[in-house]
Protein backbone atom coordinates (compact mmCIF):
# COMPACT_ATOMS: atom_id res chain seq x y z
CA UNK A 1 0.00 0.00 0.00
CA UNK A 2 1.59 3.36 -1.10
CA UNK A 3 2.60 5.48 1.82
CA UNK A 4 -0.44 7.67 2.71
CA UNK A 5 -2.76 8.82 5.07
CA UNK A 6 -5.15 6.43 6.78
CA UNK A 7 -8.54 7.03 8.73
CA UNK A 8 -9.41 4.43 11.21
CA UNK A 9 -12.96 4.91 12.64
CA UNK A 10 -12.66 2.21 15.81
CA UNK A 11 -9.35 2.92 16.25
CA UNK A 12 -9.31 2.62 19.74
CA UNK A 13 -11.20 -0.47 19.88
CA UNK A 14 -9.58 -4.01 19.57
CA UNK A 15 -9.08 -4.97 16.41
CA UNK A 16 -8.98 -1.08 15.12
CA UNK A 17 -6.20 -0.37 17.39
CA UNK A 18 -4.07 -3.62 15.99
CA UNK A 19 -4.61 -1.88 12.71
CA UNK A 20 -3.44 1.60 14.13
CA UNK A 21 -0.27 -0.09 15.23
CA UNK A 22 0.43 -1.71 11.77
CA UNK A 23 -0.51 1.37 9.42
CA UNK A 24 2.29 3.51 11.87
CA UNK A 25 5.01 0.55 11.48
CA UNK A 26 4.20 0.72 8.12
CA UNK A 27 5.23 4.19 7.65
CA UNK A 28 1.76 5.68 7.32
CA UNK A 29 0.02 8.76 8.86
CA UNK A 30 -3.07 7.64 10.91
CA UNK A 31 -6.33 9.62 11.86
CA UNK A 32 -8.07 7.71 14.26
CA UNK A 33 -12.13 8.71 14.60
CA UNK A 34 -13.40 7.14 18.00
CA UNK A 35 -16.22 7.87 20.83
CA UNK A 36 -14.62 5.71 23.68
CA UNK A 37 -18.21 3.99 23.83
CA UNK A 38 -16.24 0.88 24.24
CA UNK A 39 -12.73 1.73 22.55
CA UNK A 40 -10.33 2.68 25.37
CA UNK A 41 -7.47 5.37 24.96
CA UNK A 42 -5.05 2.84 26.62
CA UNK A 43 -5.42 0.93 23.81
CA UNK A 44 -3.54 3.68 21.70
CA UNK A 45 -1.08 4.46 24.83
CA UNK A 46 1.52 3.28 23.72
CA UNK A 47 1.37 5.01 20.23
CA UNK A 48 -0.14 8.63 21.65
CA UNK A 49 2.89 9.86 21.56
CA UNK A 50 3.77 9.00 17.34
CA UNK A 51 3.90 12.50 15.78
CA UNK A 52 2.32 10.66 12.44
CA UNK A 53 -1.11 10.01 14.71
CA UNK A 54 -3.70 12.47 15.57
CA UNK A 55 -6.59 10.60 17.73
CA UNK A 56 -10.00 12.95 17.64
CA UNK A 57 -13.19 12.08 19.64
CA UNK A 58 -15.87 12.03 17.82
CA UNK A 59 -19.11 10.29 17.45
CA UNK A 60 -19.19 9.00 13.78
CA UNK A 61 -22.63 9.65 13.16
CA UNK A 62 -21.94 13.06 13.45
CA UNK A 63 -21.30 15.91 10.62
CA UNK A 64 -18.24 17.29 12.62
CA UNK A 65 -16.55 14.18 11.22
CA UNK A 66 -16.22 15.48 6.99
CA UNK A 67 -13.06 17.82 7.86
CA UNK A 68 -10.64 15.09 9.42
CA UNK A 69 -10.83 13.27 6.03
CA UNK A 70 -9.41 15.90 3.90
CA UNK A 71 -6.43 14.19 2.10
CA UNK A 72 -7.30 10.77 3.23
CA UNK A 73 -6.14 8.02 0.65
CA UNK A 74 -7.46 5.15 2.31
CA UNK A 75 -10.67 4.71 4.79
CA UNK A 76 -10.86 1.59 7.10
CA UNK A 77 -14.36 1.79 8.88
CA UNK A 78 -14.07 -0.78 12.25
CA UNK A 79 -16.44 1.99 14.98
CA UNK A 80 -19.46 -0.14 15.79
CA UNK A 81 -21.62 -1.04 18.38
CA UNK A 82 -20.99 -4.95 19.53
CA UNK A 83 -22.22 -7.57 21.69
CA UNK A 84 -25.72 -9.69 21.12
CA UNK A 85 -28.08 -8.94 24.66
CA UNK A 86 -27.89 -5.10 24.37
CA UNK A 87 -28.68 -4.81 21.00
CA UNK A 88 -31.85 -6.98 21.72
CA UNK A 89 -32.10 -5.08 24.81
CA UNK A 90 -32.03 -1.82 22.67
CA UNK A 91 -31.83 -1.60 19.09
CA UNK A 92 -32.19 1.89 18.64
CA UNK A 93 -28.14 2.46 19.41
CA UNK A 94 -27.50 -0.18 17.36
CA UNK A 95 -28.78 1.65 14.39
CA UNK A 96 -27.39 4.85 15.52
CA UNK A 97 -23.94 4.02 15.60
CA UNK A 98 -23.64 0.99 12.80
CA UNK A 99 -25.84 1.97 10.24
CA UNK A 100 -26.30 5.78 10.16
CA UNK A 101 -22.36 5.57 11.75
CA UNK A 102 -21.62 3.89 8.17
CA UNK A 103 -23.72 6.09 6.06
CA UNK A 104 -22.02 9.26 7.46
CA UNK A 105 -18.24 7.69 6.96
CA UNK A 106 -19.31 6.31 3.61
CA UNK A 107 -20.64 9.97 2.48
CA UNK A 108 -17.54 11.59 4.31
CA UNK A 109 -15.17 9.26 2.52
CA UNK A 110 -17.32 9.98 -1.35
CA UNK A 111 -17.01 13.69 -0.65
CA UNK A 112 -13.41 13.17 -0.11
CA UNK A 113 -12.90 11.10 -2.79
CA UNK A 114 -10.88 7.66 -1.00
CA UNK A 115 -8.87 5.91 -2.92
CA UNK A 116 -10.00 2.82 -1.06
CA UNK A 117 -13.24 1.76 2.02
CA UNK A 118 -12.65 -1.10 3.74
CA UNK A 119 -15.63 -1.90 5.83
CA UNK A 120 -15.40 -4.18 8.98
CA UNK A 121 -18.60 -6.85 8.32
CA UNK A 122 -19.30 -10.09 10.45
CA UNK A 123 -19.91 -13.28 9.80
CA UNK A 124 -22.86 -12.92 11.87
CA UNK A 125 -24.84 -12.08 9.23
CA UNK A 126 -25.03 -15.80 8.30
CA UNK A 127 -26.98 -16.76 11.25
CA UNK A 128 -27.16 -20.31 11.63
CA UNK A 129 -26.15 -21.45 7.95
CA UNK A 130 -26.59 -25.07 5.82
CA UNK A 131 -23.14 -25.03 4.47
CA UNK A 132 -19.77 -25.12 6.11
CA UNK A 133 -17.32 -23.96 5.08
CA UNK A 134 -19.32 -20.83 4.32
CA UNK A 135 -19.22 -19.53 1.44
CA UNK A 136 -20.12 -15.61 0.95
CA UNK A 137 -23.09 -16.31 -1.36
CA UNK A 138 -24.57 -17.87 1.96
CA UNK A 139 -28.07 -16.57 2.30
CA UNK A 140 -28.11 -14.06 4.93
CA UNK A 141 -30.32 -14.52 8.06
CA UNK A 142 -29.39 -12.15 10.94
CA UNK A 143 -30.93 -13.60 13.99
CA UNK A 144 -30.53 -10.42 16.44
CA UNK A 145 -30.28 -6.71 15.81
CA UNK A 146 -26.33 -6.55 16.03
CA UNK A 147 -26.09 -9.03 13.01
CA UNK A 148 -29.06 -7.29 11.14
CA UNK A 149 -27.15 -3.74 11.70
CA UNK A 150 -23.88 -5.05 10.57
CA UNK A 151 -25.71 -6.58 7.60
CA UNK A 152 -27.77 -3.62 6.63
CA UNK A 153 -24.27 -1.09 6.63
CA UNK A 154 -22.67 -3.25 4.37
CA UNK A 155 -25.51 -3.25 2.06
CA UNK A 156 -25.02 0.58 2.15
CA UNK A 157 -21.48 -0.09 1.39
CA UNK A 158 -22.29 -2.22 -1.63
CA UNK A 159 -24.80 0.55 -2.33
CA UNK A 160 -22.50 3.20 -2.71
CA UNK A 161 -19.82 1.60 -4.75
CA UNK A 162 -23.42 0.38 -7.24
CA UNK A 163 -24.26 4.36 -6.85
CA UNK A 164 -21.65 6.80 -6.26
CA UNK A 165 -18.22 3.95 -7.92
CA UNK A 166 -16.82 4.03 -4.45
CA UNK A 167 -14.53 1.50 -4.56
CA UNK A 168 -15.44 -0.51 -1.49
CA UNK A 169 -14.48 -4.01 0.07
CA UNK A 170 -16.04 -5.56 2.95
CA UNK A 171 -14.51 -8.06 5.44
CA UNK A 172 -16.69 -10.48 6.88
CA UNK A 173 -14.50 -10.97 9.90
CA UNK A 174 -15.59 -14.41 11.79
CA UNK A 175 -14.20 -15.20 15.44
CA UNK A 176 -11.31 -12.73 15.59
CA UNK A 177 -8.93 -13.00 18.85
CA UNK A 178 -5.94 -11.87 20.52
CA UNK A 179 -4.62 -9.23 22.70
CA UNK A 180 -7.12 -6.54 23.60
CA UNK A 181 -9.74 -8.50 22.55
CA UNK A 182 -12.90 -6.42 24.09
CA UNK A 183 -13.74 -5.90 28.31
CA UNK A 184 -16.59 -3.27 27.88
CA UNK A 185 -18.69 -4.12 31.27
CA UNK A 186 -21.11 -6.29 28.93
CA UNK A 187 -21.16 -9.97 28.39
CA UNK A 188 -19.05 -10.84 25.37
CA UNK A 189 -16.68 -12.53 23.62
CA UNK A 190 -16.05 -15.71 24.89
CA UNK A 191 -11.66 -14.73 25.46
CA UNK A 192 -12.56 -12.03 27.53
CA UNK A 193 -14.64 -14.08 30.30
CA UNK A 194 -12.29 -17.04 29.89
CA UNK A 195 -9.41 -14.95 30.85
CA UNK A 196 -10.63 -13.15 33.64
CA UNK A 197 -11.92 -16.56 34.58
CA UNK A 198 -8.05 -18.13 34.74
CA UNK A 199 -6.90 -14.96 36.62
CA UNK A 200 -9.45 -15.06 39.41
CA UNK A 201 -9.20 -19.04 39.42
CA UNK A 202 -12.51 -19.58 38.68
CA UNK A 203 -14.10 -22.13 36.28
CA UNK A 204 -14.63 -21.19 32.69
CA UNK A 205 -18.54 -21.68 31.88
CA UNK A 206 -18.56 -23.30 29.10
CA UNK A 207 -21.45 -23.20 27.36
CA UNK A 208 -23.50 -26.51 26.48
CA UNK A 209 -21.03 -29.80 26.38
CA UNK A 210 -18.13 -27.36 24.27
CA UNK A 211 -17.89 -29.28 21.78
CA UNK A 212 -19.36 -26.33 19.45
CA UNK A 213 -16.68 -24.70 17.15
CA UNK A 214 -15.73 -21.24 16.33
CA UNK A 215 -13.50 -20.39 13.30
CA UNK A 216 -11.18 -18.18 15.71
CA UNK A 217 -8.58 -15.91 13.69
CA UNK A 218 -6.06 -14.01 15.10
CA UNK A 219 -6.35 -10.17 15.17
CA UNK A 220 -2.76 -9.56 13.56
CA UNK A 221 -3.89 -11.67 10.65
CA UNK A 222 -7.40 -10.05 10.47
CA UNK A 223 -5.23 -6.64 10.48
CA UNK A 224 -3.05 -7.84 7.36
CA UNK A 225 -6.44 -8.81 5.71
CA UNK A 226 -7.39 -5.21 6.30
CA UNK A 227 -4.03 -3.47 4.74
CA UNK A 228 -4.12 -6.01 1.85
CA UNK A 229 -7.57 -5.51 0.82
CA UNK A 230 -6.56 -1.37 0.86
CA UNK A 231 -3.77 -2.12 -1.16
CA UNK A 232 -6.00 -3.56 -4.05
CA UNK A 233 -7.68 -2.65 -6.78
CA UNK A 234 -10.55 -4.09 -5.73
CA UNK A 235 -14.60 -2.92 -5.83
CA UNK A 236 -17.61 -3.60 -4.37
CA UNK A 237 -15.87 -6.76 -3.08
CA UNK A 238 -17.07 -9.08 0.17
CA UNK A 239 -14.66 -11.35 1.33
CA UNK A 240 -14.89 -13.54 4.58
CA UNK A 241 -11.65 -13.44 6.92
CA UNK A 242 -11.27 -16.74 8.57
CA UNK A 243 -8.79 -18.86 9.74
CA UNK A 244 -8.89 -22.05 7.47
CA UNK A 245 -10.32 -24.24 10.60
CA UNK A 246 -12.36 -24.16 13.27
CA UNK A 247 -11.81 -25.46 16.90
CA UNK A 248 -14.32 -26.30 19.97
CA UNK A 249 -14.56 -24.85 23.25
CA UNK A 250 -12.94 -27.51 24.70
CA UNK A 251 -9.86 -27.50 22.79
CA UNK A 252 -9.70 -23.65 23.58
CA UNK A 253 -10.42 -25.05 27.50
CA UNK A 254 -7.26 -27.46 26.86
CA UNK A 255 -4.98 -24.89 25.82
CA UNK A 256 -5.87 -22.86 28.40
CA UNK A 257 -5.67 -24.75 31.24
CA UNK A 258 -8.40 -24.97 34.03
CA UNK A 259 -11.43 -25.95 35.47
CA UNK A 260 -15.02 -25.98 33.74
CA UNK A 261 -18.60 -25.56 34.54
CA UNK A 262 -21.32 -25.73 32.14
CA UNK A 263 -23.71 -23.49 31.72
CA UNK A 264 -27.23 -23.65 29.04
CA UNK A 265 -26.46 -23.52 25.47
CA UNK A 266 -28.21 -20.14 24.31
CA UNK A 267 -30.47 -19.89 21.50
CA UNK A 268 -29.80 -19.05 17.74
CA UNK A 269 -25.88 -19.81 17.82
CA UNK A 270 -24.95 -21.62 15.80
CA UNK A 271 -22.90 -25.11 16.80
CA UNK A 272 -20.39 -24.09 14.03
CA UNK A 273 -18.45 -21.18 12.33
CA UNK A 274 -16.28 -21.98 9.91
CA UNK A 275 -15.13 -19.75 6.66
CA UNK A 276 -15.14 -20.39 3.24
CA UNK A 277 -11.92 -18.49 2.87
CA UNK A 278 -11.53 -19.13 -1.60
CA UNK A 279 -12.46 -16.04 -2.67
CA UNK A 280 -9.99 -14.21 0.10
CA UNK A 281 -7.14 -16.30 -1.16
CA UNK A 282 -7.96 -16.04 -4.84
CA UNK A 283 -8.33 -12.32 -4.91
CA UNK A 284 -6.63 -11.24 -2.42
CA UNK A 285 -4.00 -14.24 -2.30
CA UNK A 286 -4.28 -13.66 1.57
CA UNK A 287 -3.21 -16.66 4.50
CA UNK A 288 -3.79 -16.15 7.93
CA UNK A 289 0.01 -17.33 9.54
CA UNK A 290 -0.82 -17.54 13.14
CA UNK A 291 -2.35 -21.17 13.73
CA UNK A 292 -4.44 -20.95 17.05
CA UNK A 293 -2.35 -22.76 19.41
CA UNK A 294 0.51 -19.86 18.36
CA UNK A 295 -2.84 -17.22 18.58
CA UNK A 296 -3.83 -18.55 22.32
CA UNK A 297 -0.31 -19.19 23.87
CA UNK A 298 0.41 -15.19 22.46
CA UNK A 299 -2.49 -14.24 24.33
CA UNK A 300 -1.68 -15.82 27.41
CA UNK A 301 1.68 -13.74 27.21
CA UNK A 302 -0.67 -10.67 27.56
CA UNK A 303 -3.63 -12.01 30.19
CA UNK A 304 -2.93 -9.12 32.74
CA UNK A 305 -4.84 -7.11 30.12
CA UNK A 306 -7.90 -8.67 31.62
CA UNK A 307 -7.54 -7.91 34.97
CA UNK A 308 -9.81 -4.94 35.19
CA UNK A 309 -12.44 -7.05 33.28
CA UNK A 310 -15.79 -8.34 34.62
CA UNK A 311 -15.97 -11.53 35.93
CA UNK A 312 -18.58 -13.64 34.56
CA UNK A 313 -19.98 -16.58 37.11
CA UNK A 314 -22.90 -18.83 35.64
CA UNK A 315 -25.47 -16.67 38.31
CA UNK A 316 -24.29 -13.06 36.95
CA UNK A 317 -24.45 -14.94 33.19
CA UNK A 318 -27.88 -16.44 33.16
CA UNK A 319 -29.08 -13.01 34.59
CA UNK A 320 -26.99 -11.05 31.92
CA UNK A 321 -28.48 -13.25 28.97
CA UNK A 322 -31.99 -13.53 29.97
CA UNK A 323 -33.23 -11.14 27.48
CA UNK A 324 -31.28 -13.45 24.94
CA UNK A 325 -33.48 -16.27 26.21
CA UNK A 326 -36.46 -14.40 26.95
CA UNK A 327 -36.70 -13.16 22.69
CA UNK A 328 -34.88 -15.64 20.86
CA UNK A 329 -35.67 -18.97 23.01
CA UNK A 330 -38.93 -21.40 21.69
CA UNK A 331 -41.34 -20.03 24.57
CA UNK A 332 -41.79 -16.84 23.26
N1 LIG B 1 -18.78 -19.48 24.99
C1 LIG B 1 -18.65 -20.26 26.11
N2 LIG B 1 -18.72 -19.64 27.34
C2 LIG B 1 -18.90 -18.33 27.49
C3 LIG B 1 -19.02 -17.51 26.33
C4 LIG B 1 -18.96 -18.13 25.09
O1 LIG B 1 -18.50 -21.48 26.03
O2 LIG B 1 -18.96 -17.84 28.65
C5 LIG B 1 -18.74 -20.13 23.66
C6 LIG B 1 -20.00 -19.89 22.82
O3 LIG B 1 -20.94 -20.93 23.03
C7 LIG B 1 -19.46 -19.93 21.40
C8 LIG B 1 -18.02 -19.49 21.53
O4 LIG B 1 -17.69 -19.55 22.92
O5 LIG B 1 -19.46 -21.24 20.91
C9 LIG B 1 -17.77 -18.08 21.02
O6 LIG B 1 -18.67 -17.22 21.66
P1 LIG B 1 -18.59 -15.65 21.42
O7 LIG B 1 -19.72 -15.05 22.18
O8 LIG B 1 -17.21 -15.18 21.67
O9 LIG B 1 -18.82 -15.53 19.85
P2 LIG B 1 -20.04 -16.01 18.90
O10 LIG B 1 -20.91 -16.95 19.67
O11 LIG B 1 -20.73 -14.76 18.52
O12 LIG B 1 -19.39 -16.70 17.77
Amino acid sequence: MAIGKCLVTGGAGFIGSHLVDRLLEDGHQVVVIDNFSTGRPENLGHVADNRRLSIHQADIASSDIRPLFEGVRHVFHLAALADIVPSIQQAGPYHHANVNGTLAVLEASRHAGVERFVCASSSSCYGVPDVYPTPESAPPRPMYPYALTKWVAECYVQHWHQTYGLPTVSLRMFNVFGPRSRTSGTYGAVFGVFLKQKLAGKPFTVVGDGSQTRDFTYVTDVVDAFVTAAASQLGGEIMNVGSGGHYSINRLVELLGGPVVHIPKRPGEPDCTFADTSRISSLLKWTPRISFEDGVALVLEHIDYWKEAPLWTPDSIAEATADWFKFLGDDR
